[in-house]
């Protein structure tokens, strides 16, 4: 790492994994052209799942809604392509579980050409009407969680939100999708800024780049008007900056305390890609059908950074990108600290998905785990103060009171401790056990006193 980088701000603690990006982060964005079906499992945000409102047999067009929101923390989603329902049905989703999902079959004869519809005059809204076309367009944040983008906009009452923040800062290795994002669509990402920021009526708005995006950053700045009171910083490149308390505490030094949201303080956090999404829906009205997805990792015959239709099999995506090496034994979604093993190559891709990773035998073997040697190394890496190697030992024996003593449902589950603990203890993946443990327990308690 340069001194300069070092001279940047940025949270206490955290990792500093390889970064790998560089196969990727020069390759500008390819459309992926359409394949034959595509999957849309109703369940692909943080809150209730969407209800189908077409049946099978109807024929759809791109963009054209196929499931309402289930409730007000949910999205609706829509037909990626001009085509046909062919089933509503039980399918495996990404992460193993199966779940109501819509399939489709592309019209081939259809040229797939999003049908531009009128501009939005979003600033005629109030922040209802505003925050319930922000629901219409199915928008999640394209960060990897997927939280519905309304409800973040719907500032609870006896609070103001007063900074935007955007989170550009894409730590994760491997990924790019959003650098790419940031420097070939800066106009898009600051369109969607003008209008969220706008409609927050904050005072300002800060984009969060790390060091290792100098062209992003650059690309943003160029299409900033000063009346838009839109800063870009700098911050250091580190593991998990993109967290939105670490790029709170990188950027303003301040700290969102256990149990508190950002709004608290008065910030909306967002990532960048979402703003882009946001300009789609108010200037065309196209919703939420496709992102940017990096495809990568060392089992990827053909890196790239790709614009994919969600519910893409990420089959067509591999296969698009020349295949997987002979020696790869797992395909990830998402990046490699925070992102899930993948149960089959048929799944999806979906909203909140960032990147498909491939790795070789060589580099997903467990390493043998050691006994603790009580370093700290684990409590030095983890951003949010907790005692990783307190609750991984805790969580090992099933201890779940004491768990809750020391903040086991803070954790964020970054992996950064995992990464740092010299004698390979699965950490994260102990904590994991625990917070189901201790839902378990929660929810039998529950029924009990009911
Ligand atoms: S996974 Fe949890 S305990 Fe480990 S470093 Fe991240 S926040 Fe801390
Ligand atoms: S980093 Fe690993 S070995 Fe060191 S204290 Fe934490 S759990 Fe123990």
């Amino acid at each position: 790492m340069s001194q300069s980088s070092l001279q940047l701000s940025s949270f206490r603690n955290g990792v500093h994994p390889a970064e790998n990006k560089g196969s990727t982060e020069g390759l500008r964005i390819e459309r992926m052209p359409f394949v034959e079906r595509y999957l849309i499992p109703l369940g692909q945000h943080i809150g209730a799942p969407s209800k189908p409102c077409v049946g099978v047999g109807e024929e759809v067009r791109r963009g054209q809604q196929i499931a309402d929101a289930g409730g007000f923390v949910s999205v609706p989603q829509h037909s990626p392509v001009d085509g046909r329902v062919t089933a509503i049905e039980q399918r495996r989703h990404p992460g193993g579980q199966y779940m109501l999902s819509i399939e489709i079959e592309a019209d081939r004869f259809s040229t797939q050409e999003f049908e531009v519809q009128p501009a939005i005059d979003w600033r005629a809204l109030d922040a209802k009407e505003f925050a319930a076309q922000v629901q219409s367009a199915g928008l999640v944040g394209l960060g990897g969680a997927a939280f519905p983008s309304h409800v973040k906009y719907a500032v609870p009452e006896g609070k103001k939100a007063t900074h935007l923040v955007l989170n550009g800062c894409e730590c994760e290795p491997y990924l790019t999708c959003d650098h790419r994002v940031m420097s070939e669509w800066p106009e898009a990402v600051i369109r969607g800024t003008e209008i969220v920021a706008s409609h927050l009526g904050v005072e300002r708005t800060t984009i969060g780049v790390e060091n290792n995006k100098a062209e992003a950053a650059a690309a943003l700045r160029a299409v900033i008007r000063p009346e838009q009171n839109i800063d870009v910083q700098t911050v250091q490149v580190k593991y998990p900056q993109g967290a939105e308390k670490m790029l709170i505490q990188a950027l303003f030094g301040k700290e969102v305390p256990a149990g508190k949201l950002p709004i608290d303080l008065g910030m909306v956090v967002n990532n960048v890609g979402t703003m882009a999404a946001v300009a789609d829906w108010f200037d065309r009205g196209q919703p939420l059908i496709e992102r940017v997805v990096t495809v990568s990792g060392p089992g990827i015959k053909r890196p790239a950074n790709l614009l994919v239709p969600i519910g893409t099999p990420v089959r067509a995506i591999i296969d698009f990108c020349g295949g997987l090496t002979d020696d790869v034994n797992q395909v990830i979604l998402g990046g490699p600290m925070m992102g899930f093993t993948l149960s089959s190559l048929d799944a999806p891709i979906l909203k909140g998905t960032s990147g498909i990773l491939a790795f070789t035998e060589s580099q997903t073997a467990h390493p043998q785990e050691y006994t603790c040697i009580r370093c700290a190394r684990c409590l030095e890496a983890c951003p949010l103060f907790l005692n990783p190697s307190r609750l991984g030992k805790l969580a090992r024996v099933g201890r779940t009171d004491e768990l809750q003593e020391y903040h086991l449902m803070d954790c964020m589950e970054c992996a950064a401790c995992s990464f740092a603990c010299p004698s390979n203890i699965p950490l994260v993946h102990l904590i994991r056990v625990g917070k189901s443990a201790l839902r378990a327990e929660m929810a039998a308690e529950k029924k009990a006193s009911s």
